[in-house]
């Protein structure tokens, strides 16, 4: 039986630089994914992904997110990739709202550069928004835009060529353990690793079933419209854009691929998962044609149905915690298992970051980054 250092379960992506990660500290790693990254069954679909530097949700992000930055722009130097475009962050809502209130304050908390505008400041600046009167404008100016298949494609690739066997179509159906080793079978082959790094996603409750994570499997919609005034969404013309009703929001452009358009605050549970995904109906477009047309209306051409004006439309997984924080820890039950799963809708931006801290704690017993608030203790 094949000997590794460590197996990683999951190469979406956390697991996908992790490896990378894991394979530079010269760590002999074996890699399983069940599709083929970067695919559309899990959480990383959708083709790109914002950063945000104004964090809100808590503020040990803020080191995490600096240092995040910072890996992500020397790998797009180091591999002459643009893996993260400078595009801007544009929130707009109400100025007594949860995201106008929340990025003000972790503004001023951690001294990071914001531009304000008003209503008509924002309109005339990106005419292809059109905030209601009372609706100001935030625009994280360090901000920007991540090209998803690019980053995981690249990490897979440079974590072989550094020696990591990563297999793809392959899912690890069942692990054991004793005091010494960890075993992984899949349907073609049985390993054995000196540590264990899950990082599945959807699917870690399912590998970790004896934790009883708190996960619950939400799924979103994503639409991309065929855009109507097409020079107004261009990417040099339009940053990614946040409302706060109902978490609109959209990226312009790319590539005249589309607009692509979502709700981050709504999504259906799906619960019992594992179980199918439910495709996107005309009931998931018609809740997007709706603030597309309050906030959005040159988007779509008034004369023709809007429905016939979206070019693609696909489903993708948040995997949400209850406090909307991702759960960093060791299997309580062995220490030699690792696993990062839960990151509530706005995980990808670490991906190269938590790569580091996993690499950490597999190979020591704790890491210098601040990730003690991610570990499940006293938190549910
Ligand atoms: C619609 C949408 C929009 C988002 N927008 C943003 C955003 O703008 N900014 C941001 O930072 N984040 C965003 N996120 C969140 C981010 O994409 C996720 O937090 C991140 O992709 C989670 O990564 P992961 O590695 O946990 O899961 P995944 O990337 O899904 O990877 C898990 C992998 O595990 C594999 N796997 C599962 N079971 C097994 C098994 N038994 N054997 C082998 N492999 C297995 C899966 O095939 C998969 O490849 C968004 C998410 C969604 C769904």
């Amino acid at each position: 039986m094949k000997q590794f250092d460590v197996a990683i379960i999951g190469l979406g992506s956390m697991g996908s630089f992790a490896a990378l990660e894991l394979a530079k500290r010269k760590l002999s790693v074996i890699g399983f994914d069940k599709y083929s990254p970067p695919h559309e069954e899990g959480s990383h679909g959708g083709d790109t992904r914002a950063f945000r530097t104004v964090y809100t949700e808590h503020p040990n992000y803020v080191p995490l997110i600096k240092r995040s930055l910072q890996i992500w722009d020397s790998l797009a130097e180091e591999w002459d990739l643009p893996l993260l475009t400078r595009s801007g962050v544009i929130s707009i809502g109400d100025p007594q709202s949860e995201l106008i209130k929340g990025i003000v304050q972790s503004a001023s908390v951690y001294n990071l550069e914001l531009q304000k505008l008003n209503s008509v400041e924002i309109h005339k600046q990106f005419p292809a928004l059109k905030p209601p009167e009372e609706f100001i404008g935030l625009i994280d100016c360090e901000a920007g835009l991540i090209d998803v298949p690019l980053a995981i494609t690249n990490a897979l690739k440079q974590a072989r060529q550094l020696g990591a066997d990563l297999r793809i179509n392959q899912p690890a159906l069942e692990w054991t353990s004793n005091k010494e080793d960890i075993f992984i079978d899949t349907n073609q082959e049985k390993i054995s690793a000196k540590k264990l790094l899950v990082t599945a996603g959807a699917l870690t409750s399912e590998i970790l079933a004896s934790l009883d994570l708190p996960l619950v499997i939400r799924r979103q919609v994503l639409a991309w419209f065929k855009p109507y005034r097409s020079e107004l969404f261009s990417p040099d013309c339009l940053p990614i854009f946040a409302f706060a009703p109902r978490g609109f929001y959209g990226f312009p452009n790319i590539g005249g691929g589309g607009v692509k358009i979502a709700h981050h605050e709504r999504g259906d549970p799906l619960l019992g998962y594992p179980v199918k995904v439910p495709p996107v109906d005309e009931k998931d477009l018609n809740s997007l044609i709706s603030d597309v047309s309050k906030f959005i209306p040159s988007l779509i051409n008034p004369d023709q149905d809007p429905l016939k004006q979206i070019v693609k439309a696909k489903t993708c997984l948040y995997v949400m915690t209850p406090d909307g924080h991702c759960i960093i820890d060791r299997d309580p039950h062995n220490d030699e298992i690792i696993f990062a799963t839960g990151f509530s809708g706005h995980g990808f931006k670490f991906s190269p970051v938590i790569a580091e801290a996993l690499a950490d704690l597999v190979t020591a017993e704790v890491t210098s980054l601040p990730i003690d608030f991610l570990s499940m203790k006293g938190r549910f």
